[in-house]
């Protein structure tokens, strides 16, 4: 539990961290530099600009802890954070964490996470018509006789895989599901369906690239299982889905 909870807030600390230390660094750097020689012209210049870029970062960092709470306006607001999110501070995390030999995985599902409270709190009190359910073709068996692309309703319902049981919620809660075998299907598939908010089922490499690639539209990233080993006869938790689609209707 304690293992887990340090996995979730990874991502987060990492860069309140690094922005201690930057913050710190910074002012011993220049209160050194001023009580030992005295500041140049030019050194007033690089640490007032330096000095700026740390407020900015700083800002921006308090902007996206509050939007994991609560919704930023305005929208111009909140996409200049979601910005700095998914441009600065994933780097700055990431920096940091090999610096100090965390797992990446641990990492990246802690970042996943931190974006998905910012995508429930942005959608509270909202109903979304246009859902869309990104599934992973692994998630098939593979001795299936039907080959599903995009459209789930080919599944035959043998109930061998989870295709069956996401089926079911799809019809219930009246979204899309679509299985996307790759990121240039998927990005098309966003293209033409041009959905509100996605719900997006896939391992953590390919949630980070997609939820960075489409970094505009609301992406709730809901991470497969792999009993049998990466990118082979997957599961989800279908409950997690059903979750998810609840709080976007
Ligand atoms: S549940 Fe559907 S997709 Fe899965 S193995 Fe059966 S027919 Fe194929």
């Amino acid at each position: 539990m304690k293992e887990y909870y340090f996995a979730i807030i990874k991502f987060p600390l990492l860069v309140s961290l690094s922005l201690v230390i930057l913050t710190g660094s910074f002012f011993g750097i220049a209160l050194g530099s001023y009580f030992k020689l005295g500041l140049s012209l030019w050194d007033t210049v690089l640490y007032t600009a330096l000095f700026i870029v740390l407020v900015v970062l700083i800002f921006s960092w308090i902007l996206n802890l509050i939007s994991t709470h609560r919704k930023i306006q305005p929208s111009s607001m909140a996409i200049y954070a979601k910005w700095m999110l998914f441009h600065v501070f994933y780097y700055i995390a990431k920096a940091l964490g090999k610096i100090t030999f965390q797992k990446d995985i641990d990492l990246q599902e802690s970042f996943l996470n931190f974006n998905n409270e910012i995508v429930l709190s942005a959608a509270a009190n909202i109903s979304h018509r246009n859902i869309l359910l990104l599934l992973p073709h692994c998630l098939q068996r593979s001795d299936c006789d039907v080959r599903i692309t995009s459209d789930i309703n080919s599944c035959k319902d043998c109930g061998r895989c989870d295709i069956t049981d996401i089926k079911i919620l799809a019809d219930k809660y009246q979204v899309k599901a679509a299985v996307a075998t790759g990121g240039s299907l998927a990005r098309k598939l966003i293209k033409d369906l041009n959905p509100d908010v996605i719900v997006a089922v896939a391992c953590h490499r390919d949630l980070i690239a997609g939820v960075r690639d489409t970094w505009k539209v609301p992406i709730y990233a809901v991470l497969n299982e792999r009993p049998k080993g990466p990118c082979f006869e997957t599961t989800v938790s279908t409950k997690t889905i059903e979750f998810a689609i609840k709080k976007f209707q």
